[in-house]
């Protein structure tokens, strides 16, 4: 690409769109400006990827959320001019780190959003023909402040500032009827840009509009009314974010979402095929994959079914064949408890035709069970239908090809619990892809020093599209030299992000001192809690000298929690308040610091991995699926303190055991006691030291500001059982408590060992080649999608 070109372009759409100079230009208009000159660029090639997408066997990849962050940096990157283009800023007088105040498209919740967009990544890049398919949010994930320690939200208008990084596309608009309303759905194409090829991948994002604008000539107040209504009624469908990953809030609105995405995905899908093959609809199967990131998608299997069945003269039997070669279905979640389920009263009220398919899909699939003669038990676990409830994952099991988990002990679980029986029939339906993260945004963008210095001493980049290749810098792991120059940079990095949270926050970390990082969504399975509890530990030990040659730590939170989940905005506070506590104490203030950051995002995140010393995955064994934020962090250089749960097992695997800090239960532990008669209370009131730090937070020393949240945490761990479960403390914060200090406070002692630790995070970063999402999506495309690169002429 002509940089000299971009920057005339840029110049132009200053003044056309924002009648500017370049030096009346704010950062926003310059952020427009470059965008718009760089979509321009990128028309053609984009153009002709879609054209190759369409012709060749290719996939899509429908998901509720793509957590996007921002576009800018990555585009530059992947475009291969973002040197030039920061040179040429420079020498304008710009500085290209000032459009860091343009903001994160959020457009998901967490790992699973963060995911789909790494994905989409990881294909454009291999010349893999995926698109993806969404919902264009107008509010994204909630912002997030920190008032008198309480998490406090705003609205997140992410296109305030207009959205150069989509186009609309009026002339694919459609329409999804409801009962009770018909919507437009409008979509808005973002490119996602191959590192390295001309190859550009499509995100499809769907907004809500009515039927028709509103007509101002019609003017009479009773229309005005209505279509003002109209308006709003249909605006709200793809109005916000539900910011919960787990269950569903705002039911109603939640499913006619879902139902709405796919819907319109569905529609287009089908308006492409027939662009190439016509009519016949037998090969469907032959030429499309969709993949459903967990079950918010599932409703688009009966919804295939209903299209090809109801539009293009397919009969049922043979639309159920085409939907089960085509679909394939990713989990993400492990708890029985937490997999989604439907009324089928709701369905019938909003979607009463997809109910009426999804029952004919149950009892076929029952006539089925019955032929091969399974018992009654054995039915009610895998039907569909259940006591007045639709199954999603039950619908997704029988309604397509594959189902995979996305780690190898996740998958593993699956196939022994959650979905056993599924397993026993078709034990071929199971596969394992272990998640990954794009290596261009989680190193070569985030961290330009160390990338650097990687390229210079592989004496090439091509690490950047082949993670592996980072295994042949392990022969440096002793070579002082090396560790030195990157201790160096994680130094630099370490006080880039100092000054970013001093501006953000407000407060910065400890000069020198160990940065201790959990950065995810608040849940109690995280167990931030769990951590908040241990610094306590270590605040009573430094005041009462058990601890001594302590190495000074600053503890940094990142995490949202649900607006409704009560318990985790407590844990919020707590954290709050022991960075208090420890900031008034003279005699620990030096050693101890506490900070919890606000507004956790992709942006902050990608500072924040590339400053860690130390990577918090602490989760009860058996919770988390797999977890994505400890491959960005491994991969910049921090060690793992962690459980065996999720990707850490494999993390483990692949940088050698010794090289992390592994504690508490497993697995087979936990399951153990949680048929043990497992008593808390116990382990609290046999050791003083954890009593004193459980009653830091009942006898006044941390102060909830009247809120009883504290007490209630202190209760949900030593007295109270929530609902379903047979003992307090559910995720076994006692049980793991203090194996978890031990192992912190040796990694605090291991630290004072320079080079030894240094050896320890750079062998993370030599065996990070594993978690590029490059090798999932390659696996995804040879094992279930089979699908092949695409080729330019
Ligand atoms: C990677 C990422 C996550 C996922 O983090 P986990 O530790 O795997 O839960 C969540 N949020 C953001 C902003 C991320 O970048």
């Amino acid at each position: 690409m002509n940089c000299t070109k971009l920057m005339e372009e840029m110049e132009v759409y200053l003044k056309s769109d924002r009648c500017k100079d370049l030096n009346e230009a704010n950062a926003q208009d310059i952020h427009h400006a470059l965008s718009k000159a760089i979509m321009a660029q990128i028309a053609t090639p984009w153009k002709e990827s879609q054209k190759l997408h369409r012709e060749a066997r290719h996939a899509y990849y429908m998901s509720a959320e793509f957590l996007i962050g921002r576009a800018i940096y990555n585009n530059l990157l992947c475009l291969g001019i973002y040197d030039e283009v920061e040179k040429l800023f420079n020498e304008r007088g710009l500085k290209l780190s000032d459009m860091e105040e343009v903001e994160d498209a959020s457009l998901g919740n967490g790992g699973l959003g963060r995911l789909a967009a790494c994905f989409l990544d990881s294909a454009a890049t291999l010349d893999l023909p995926l698109d993806g398919y969404g919902i264009r949010y107008k509010y994204g994930l909630f912002k997030q402040y920190i008032q008198d320690g309480f998490q406090k939200e705003t609205a997140d208008d992410w296109t305030r500032f207009g959205d150069p990084w989509s186009i609309r596309v009026d002339s694919d608009a459609v329409l999804v009827r409801f009962a009770d309303q018909t919507v437009r759905a409008v979509p808005y194409d973002l490119p996602v840009i191959g590192y390295g090829t001309k190859h550009i991948g499509n995100l499809r994002l769907w907004q809500a509009e009515p039927l028709s604008s509103f007509d101002f000539n019609e003017f009479n107040d009773q229309h005005y009314e209505a279509s003002v209504r109209e308006k709003n009624r249909a605006e709200d469908i793809s109005r916000v974010l539900y910011p919960n990953d787990s269950t569903d809030e705002g039911k109603k609105l939640r499913l006619k979402q879902q139902y709405f995405f796919c819907c319109a995905s569905l529609q287009d899908m089908i308006k492409n095929y027939k662009l190439v093959h016509g009519n016949d609809f037998s090969h469907f199967a032959d030429f499309n994959a969709i993949q459903l990131n967990d079950t918010h998608p599932v409703i688009s299997i009966p919804e295939l079914i209903r299209q090809l069945t109801r539009y293009e003269g397919v009969s049922f039997d043979d639309a159920l064949n085409i939907a089960k070669k085509t679909f394939a279905y990713t989990n993400h979640t492990i708890l029985p408890e937490a997999l989604e389920k439907w009324n089928k009263h709701l369905l019938i009220e909003v979607v009463p035709d997809i109910y009426e398919i999804i029952e004919k899909i149950n009892n076929r699939f029952i006539d089925e069970l019955y032929q091969q003669k399974r018992n009654p038990d054995f039915i009610q676990d895998v039907q569909i239908i259940k006591h007045d409830m639709i199954h999603m994952a039950n619908l997704a099991m029988y309604g397509s090809s594959y189902v995979n988990g996305v780690a190898a002990i996740h998958t593993e679980i699956l196939k022994k619990s959650t979905l056993h029986s599924f397993y026993e029939m078709w034990p071929e339906r199971f596969q394992n892809k272990t998640n990954g993260i794009t290596q261009r945004r989680w190193l070569a963008m985030n961290n330009r020093e160390l990338s650097a210095m990687i390229t210079r001493l592989l004496g090439s980049d091509d690490w950047v599209t082949d993670l592996p290749q980072l295994k042949k810098l392990e022969k440096y792991a002793t070579d002082k030299k090396v560790l030195d120059e990157f201790w160096d940079i994680k130094h630099k990095k370490k006080h880039q992000l100092g000054l970013f949270m001093l501006k953000h926050d407000g407060t910065a970390p400890i000069k020198d001192s160990i940065y201790d990082i959990q950065i995810k969504r608040l849940h109690e399975y995280k167990r931030q809690f769990l951590n908040a509890l241990s610094i306590l530990y270590i605040y009573y030990g430094l005041k009462d000298g058990s601890i001594q040659d302590f190495h000074p730590t600053t503890f940094i939170f990142g995490a949202k929690a649900a607006p409704g989940y009560v318990r985790a905005k407590g844990i919020i506070k707590l954290i709050n308040e022991i960075a208090r506590l420890v900031e008034n104490d003279g005699q620990v203030r030096d050693k101890l610091r506490v900070i919890f950051v606000q507004n956790y995002n992709v942006s902050y995140a990608e500072k924040l991995v590339a400053a860690a010393n130390v990577s918090e995955q602490i989760s009860t064994a058996g919770t988390e699926a797999s977890g994505t934020g400890n491959m960005k962090l491994m991969l910049n250089g921090a060690v793992t303190l962690g459980t065996l749960d999720g990707a850490n097992v494999e993390i483990a695997q692949e940088a050698g055991m010794e090289n992390e800090y592994i504690f508490g239960a497993t697995v087979d532990e936990i399951e153990k006691e949680e048929n043990n008669n497992y008593i808390p209370y116990h382990i609290y009131n046999n050791d003083p030291k954890i009593k004193r730090v459980m009653e830091a937070l009942v006898n006044g020393t941390l102060d909830d500001g009247g809120t009883g949240m504290f007490k209630e945490l202190y209760d949900s761990i030593i007295h109270n059982v929530d609902w379903g479960q047979s003992h307090p403390d559910k995720y076994f914060l006692m049980y793991d408590f203090q194996s978890y200090v031990d192992t912190k406070l040796k990694l605090n002692r291991d630290y004072k060992d320079k080079y030894a630790f240094a050896e320890k995070c750079w062998r993370n970063i030599c065996n990070a080649g594993k978690f590029s999402s490059d090798r999932t999506i390659k696996d995804y495309a040879d094992n279930i999608w089979h699908i092949d690169p695409i080729e330019f002429d």
